[in-house]
């Protein structure tokens, strides 16, 4: 039968990568609601403003919204057999709209979810550095530039996003646990729910979703 895969995983376990080899191997559609909201607040109109002051806010779209937007894309001919999704269900509302829609699509969802210990989710984080001149990423415990707090490229010196620093980071990544644990408890509940070891090689962790999801 042709699948629904949910994507999860905190910030910086690699989610977003193993989500597009997913969907180029099983020739899905990935989907992502943040990016198709985005797309939708540039708009000027009342709807567009409101997604845009709640993006901006970190605030939840309202699920009258969701509702609208997975449905026109879940029903493009592109996801005939089957989809990738990232950034939704987050709510219980949102978990009964997928539940019925893949009910009238004839499609089994399952959800993986990336798991990376919080400590080295911590240093993939807090050790990012970026040159504030080409942009190249290093990080200071896994990726270390040659010489300290300088580009090894152009000799440019290194800085650190906002978003990066450890106190900004650790809440990010409670947050996330908190928001999500009502969805991950779901599919759990249900036998749905795939855990994968993030912490390997890209292509590991691939091969490793690929053999839980049962191919495509
Ligand atoms: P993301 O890129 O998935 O982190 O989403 C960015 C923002 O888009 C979120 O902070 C919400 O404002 C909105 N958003 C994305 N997906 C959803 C969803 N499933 N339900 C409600 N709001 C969402």
């Amino acid at each position: 039968m042709s699948k629904i895969i949910v994507m999860m995983g905190a910030p910086g376990v690699g989610k977003g990568t193993q989500a597009r080899l997913l969907a180029e191997k099983c020739g899905y559609p990935q989907i992502s609601t943040g990016d198709i909201l985005r797309e939708m607040a540039h708009a000027d109109t009342p709807l567009g403003r409101e997604i845009k002051a709640r993006q901006a806010a970190g605030q939840l779209v309202s699920d009258e919204v969701l509702a609208s937007v997975i449905l026109t894309r879940a029903s493009q001919p592109d996801c005939k057999n089957g989809y990738v999704l990232d950034g939704f269900p987050r709510t219980l509302a949102q978990i009964r709209m997928l539940e019925k829609l893949a009910e009238q699509q004839d499609k089994e969802i399952r959800l993986i979810k990336v798991v990376v210990p919080c400590e080295s989710l911590m240093k993939r984080l807090t050790g990012r550095r970026n040159c504030t001149r080409c942009g190249e990423i290093y990080n200071i415990y896994l990726r270390p530039p040659k010489r300290e707090g300088v580009c090894d490229l152009d000799g440019a010196p290194l800085a650190q996003r906002s978003d990066d620093k450890a106190e900004t980071v650790g809440a990010r990544l409670e947050a996330y646990e908190r928001s999500t644990a009502p969805v991950i408890d779901y599919y759990r509940q249900s036998g749905r729910l795939i855990e994968v070891n993030g912490e390997r090689p890209v292509d590991e962790v691939f091969r490793d979703i690929y053999a839980k999801v049962e191919g495509c």
